[in-house]
């Protein structure tokens, strides 16, 4: 349970009336999940370091995998905005929920439902989307992160399969995935999507232990000796590094939804503290320099909220640009992990413990801020727009 009232959510601006009825049931269905099955365990998953049992299936009987892909291959089949609210509560939950979801709908269904043949689509969606089946996306490497073109992962056409060599790091899920959505160059150096199933001969996923960020998340290697991946499994529909381009950008959509969530957290707590928690005989919330923080997280969080909205109507629209969505991400996640730090003081000693969730969300944002393109590679996106002129 939340240590504030739900009805002390922030929606300053008025922005419900700009919602449906059916956005506004879909967020309240999964912010009560939230409470009820995420709330009680996340901070014994964050402190203990381990992943939270069944959540996969769960997310799947709440409709938050691949919310946006077409119902006859298990999705839901709505809108942009929908899936943005689901990312919104998932995260006010923790980073690590909302991952979990976004790798699975963003980077693994969305590029199967928008590259993969019919055959791939049948097989592999529907159990994707009812979490039976759970999946990775490997993209960065060892010695490529920001710079995904120049992968050294490779794979060979053998005729009656393909060869696939080459290893990928910081992959989330990949201790527990059955399936992985690979990128890999082909021998004329392009960048292709492969995907490769657990139990191929040659395929490891070695966890990445110690992290002090999205403890709840399992993250781990890729590892390709020699693996035989059969001819089928390759992407059609896509070659060079716009597949995976594509698949970052819905990702990055949900992660700007995503961190209000986090944001709203850290902000309610602390309004509610500030109210209780009294020193020099008046509650901290009395005072000036508490309040300068309290409005202008409300102030963040507002504009956060303003800026998906309209991103998700671009995005309804198909109108949404990459470097929009840079934007967004870039503006939001430091907007949160401004608040998740901020709103820790505010909580005095009692803001690093395990019961308010600001440490939590800040050292996971330390994660989110750097994947699916840094904070500094998404200035960089903005400066390219603006002049012209890559300074990558
Ligand atoms: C918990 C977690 C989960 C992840 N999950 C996945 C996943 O599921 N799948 C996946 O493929 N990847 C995943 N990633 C990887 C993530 O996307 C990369 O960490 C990220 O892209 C940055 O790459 P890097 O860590 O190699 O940093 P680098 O690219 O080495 O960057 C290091 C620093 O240099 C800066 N920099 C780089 N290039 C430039 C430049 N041209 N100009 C100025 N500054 C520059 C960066 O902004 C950064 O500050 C995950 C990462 C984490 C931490």
């Amino acid at each position: 349970m939340s240590y504030y009232s739900l009805t002390s959510i922030p929606d300053y601006y008025g922005i419900d009336a700009l919602l449906t009825e059916e956005h506004k049931l879909i967020r309240q269905s999964v912010r009560d999940w939230v409470e009820s099955f995420v709330m009680p365990q996340i901070d014994h998953a964050a402190q203990n370091h381990t992943d939270i049992p069944n959540l996969m299936k769960e997310l799947g009987q709440i409709g938050a995998l691949g919310p946006y892909i077409p119902v006859e291959y298990g999705g839901s089949g709505l809108d942009q905005i929908s899936y943005g609210l689901i990312m919104q509560e998932l995260e006010r939950g923790d980073s690590a929920v909302r991952s979990a979801a976004s790798v699975q709908s963003s980077l693994v269904m969305f590029p199967i439902n928008e590259f993969g043949s019919e055959e791939q689509k049948r097989k592999y969606l529907p159990k994707l989307a009812a979490g039976e089946m759970i999946g990775s996306f490997g993209l960065t490497e060892p010695n490529h992160g920001s710079d995904p073109g120049s992968m050294e992962t490779h794979f060979k056409d053998m005729e009656d399969h393909y060869l696939l060599n080459g290893a990928k790091m910081w992959i989330t899920n990949s201790p527990l995935c059955d399936i992985a959505v690979v990128w890999a160059k082909n021998e004329e150096g392009k960048v292709q999507g492969l995907i490769v199933e657990r139990g191929m001969e040659g395929f490891t996923t070695p966890e990445t232990h110690n992290k002090w960020s999205l403890r709840a998340s399992k993250t781990g290697e890729l590892v390709f000796n020699d693996v035989k991946v059969p001819k089928e499994n390759l992407l059609p529909g896509v070659t060079g590094l716009k597949g995976p381009l594509s698949c970052l950008n819905s990702a990055r959509y949900g992660i700007s939804w995503g961190v209000i969530g986090a944001a709203i957290d850290c902000y309610c707590t602390a309004v509610q503290y500030s109210k209780e928690r009294k020193q020099f005989g008046k509650p901290i919330g009395s005072y000036q320099l508490q309040q300068k923080k309290l409005a202008e997280f409300l102030t963040e969080i507002t504009k956060a909220q303003l800026l998906c909205l309209q991103l998700g109507n671009l995005k309804n629209d198909h109108k949404a640009t990459p470097a929009q969505i840079s934007m967004a991400k870039r503006n939001n996640v430091n907007m949160a992990i401004e608040i998740a730090r901020e709103s820790r003081q505010i909580l005095g000693g009692m803001g690093i413990m395990g019961e308010f969730p600001m440490m939590r969300h800040a050292a996971n944002l330390e994660s989110v801020i750097t994947y699916e393109g840094t904070h500094d590679v998404h200035l960089l996106i903005t400066g390219l727009d603006i002049t012209g002129i890559n300074a990558f």
